[in-house]
């Protein structure tokens, strides 16, 4: 597979929803760890808007579905967290109008996804946030591949080592950076988020 039509990115996105949801405790664990362990239920309510306005509507371009997905996570998550995962999937949603999404142009909206997030959010990568998952796979889908299994792969895998590297990092924003050295050792809880949506993608590729 290397083009996805909306229909096949709005499955996706309900796919996605489903996961995420199912790893609530999981991720209130991890956030509880360096946080205030809410993490995953901010995740819940805001995936569970998605899968609603999923259910409610089709939607004519690419753009179209991740500017609602990103609206519902504004809506439905609020606080500072609600606005970082809305403005990722609302950044990949202001990119060239598009009713196809080939391999090219899911790197280039994930490209804009993460300057969204980091425009909103000024943080860099090392600062032991989501922007530490995310960059790295943006990074790696640069590299052209043949099918959105083997892109995704490699995003997720890139990600994964992104979460990893967070054990090591001083926080410089949200509730973690109050620790200071305290939080090393601790896995940033918004990275793992971003690196479970990719495995979820990819996991949906992988059973098309
Ligand atoms: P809260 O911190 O309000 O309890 P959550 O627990 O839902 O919100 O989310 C915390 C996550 O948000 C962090 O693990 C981190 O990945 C992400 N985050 C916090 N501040 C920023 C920021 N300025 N830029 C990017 N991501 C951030
Ligand atoms: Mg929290």
């Amino acid at each position: 597979m290397n083009t996805l039509t909306v229909p096949q990115l709005k499955e996706m996105m309900r796919y996605v929803a489903d996961e995420i949801i199912a790893q609530k405790d999981a991720l209130c664990r991890i956030d509880a760890e360096i946080g205030d362990g809410d993490h995953g239920i901010g995740m819940e309510h805001g995936f569970t808007k998605v899968k609603e306005v999923l259910l409610d509507r089709d939607f004519a371009t690419a753009n179209e579905l991740f500017q609602n997905i990103g609206m519902a996570m504004i809506g439905a998550m609020g606080g500072a967290s609600g606005v970082l995962f809305g403005s990722m999937f609302l950044g990949a949603s202001k990119t060239q109008s598009r009713t196809e999404v080939d391999l090219a142009a899911f790197s280039q909206m994930a490209d804009a996804a993460l300057e969204a997030v980091k425009q909103r959010g000024k943080a860099e990568p090392g600062d032991k946030t989501m922007v530490d998952a995310l960059q790295p796979a943006c990074e790696a889908m640069r590299v052209p591949t043949e099918d959105f299994t083997t892109l995704l792969s490699a995003a997720a895998d890139a990600a994964g080592q992104g979460v990893e590297a967070t054990k090591q990092y001083v926080a410089k924003f949200g509730r973690a950076k109050s620790l200071m050295e305290r939080a090393v050792g601790h896995q940033d809880a918004g990275a793992t988020t971003v690196w479970m949506i990719l495995c979820a993608m990819r996991d949906w590729c992988k059973n098309q």
